[in-house]
């Protein structure tokens, strides 16, 4: 899960990839959201910078090998924690765990969802669920342990007020006195109901609502076209439409013409996961993808490498406000340029 793949909070991710920079992210964060606004998504998004093996400008890059395992939830030192309750199929004393497949499912298509909406996907019999002292005790024991991949170990804790008394002050323990390399991220949506003695070891972190224009998938379409079609053009050798469709972004503001070049980051990603049979990204629409799967013949992974760091160098010329006709020019050229004959 990347900052840029979640909806707004624009300074807030930036803040968040800054204190990592500088290493000073804190063992223990409470993020705390009042709506369904992604708190969850910005932690996991935290936790894979952290991880990331080739971070830069701000973002993790999707592909190194702790990425690739960050992409699919499915890295083995990250763990989550969610409320859940005794079902038939889970035994009388459920944890998170026998509910991961639907977790990371619901994760990865929609991160934005309520307890509810949680409970429904989970099948919970009743309304909802908690979290447990076995809960408590088995996350002890896995940040416990030596990392797998020898990095860092991180514990996802969604809504911490369904904490039972007992498994938050075994919790309050490992918070006051972490492992080494082990990070606690809490996600609440009622702060005032999580035991003041956690409130009070977090950082805590205010993730606001989404404004209007991020929750319109529309609005992205505008970019999205001529991000496609600029890779299409280019596979297709059509130098004059290729030309064409950079010079509809001269007419963008300068915001649109950086989420542009963002977008095209996407598209060159998954370019490069198709190219060595790595499952896409989650968020892309069936068309998408089967253009995506059209063009991808035509570039090899190194022209998509240095198409990526093209697209990379143009929004940095952006953001110091180079004239948008020459970047896209360079940009266009270069795109051409990178195609298999
Ligand atoms: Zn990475």
């Amino acid at each position: 899960m990347l900052f840029r793949e979640i909806r707004g909070n624009e300074a807030l991710k930036q803040q968040l990839a800054t204190m990592c920079d500088e290493n000073r992210t804190g063992h223990a964060i409470l993020f705390s959201e009042a709506g369904e606004y992604g708190a969850v998504a910005h932690a996991v998004a935290l936790a894979q910078y952290l991880s990331c093996q080739q971070r830069h400008h701000g973002q993790a890059c999707g592909t190194c090998p702790n990425c690739q395992k960050f992409n699919k939830l499915i890295h083995p030192d990250l763990h989550f924690i969610f409320p859940v309750n005794a079902v038939s199929k889970s035994g009388s004393r459920p944890l998170s765990q026998s509910f991961i497949g639907p977790w990371r499912e619901l994760m990865l298509n929609n991160p934005y969802f309520s307890e509810e909406t949680l409970s429904k996907h989970l099948g919970l019999e009743e309304k909802s669920g908690t979290i447990s002292v076995h809960e408590a005790k088995e996350i002890i024991s896995k940040m416990s342990i030596r990392s797998y991949e020898g990095g860092n170990k991180y514990a996802i804790i969604w809504l911490p007020e369904r904490m039972t008394a007992e498994a938050a002050n075994k919790l309050l323990k490992i918070i006051e006195e972490p492992y080494p390399n082990t990070y606690f991220f809490l996600i609440t949506h009622a702060p005032e109901r999580v035991i003041s003695t956690i409130v009070s070891r977090c950082l805590r972190i205010d993730v606001g609502p989404i404004p209007p224009a991020a929750q319109r998938n529309e609005d992205a379409s505008e970019w999205q076209e001529p991000a496609l079609a600029l890779l299409r053009h280019a596979a297709n050798r059509d130098l004059v439409s290729l030309l064409q469709t950079g010079e509809r972004l001269w007419e963008f503001g300068r915001e649109k013409q950086k989420y542009f070049c963002l977008y095209l980051e996407d598209c060159l990603r998954n370019l490069l996961f198709l190219s060595e049979n790595i499952p896409l990204g989650t968020g892309l629409t069936p068309e998408t993808e089967q253009q995506l799967r059209q063009i991808a013949p035509r570039f090899s992974r190194e022209s998509i490498e240095k198409a990526f760091s093209a697209t990379d160098h143009a929004r940095t010329l952006l953001e110091s406000n180079v004239n948008a006709k020459s970047v896209f020019a360079v940009l266009c050229n270069f795109l051409y340029n990178s195609v298999n004959l």
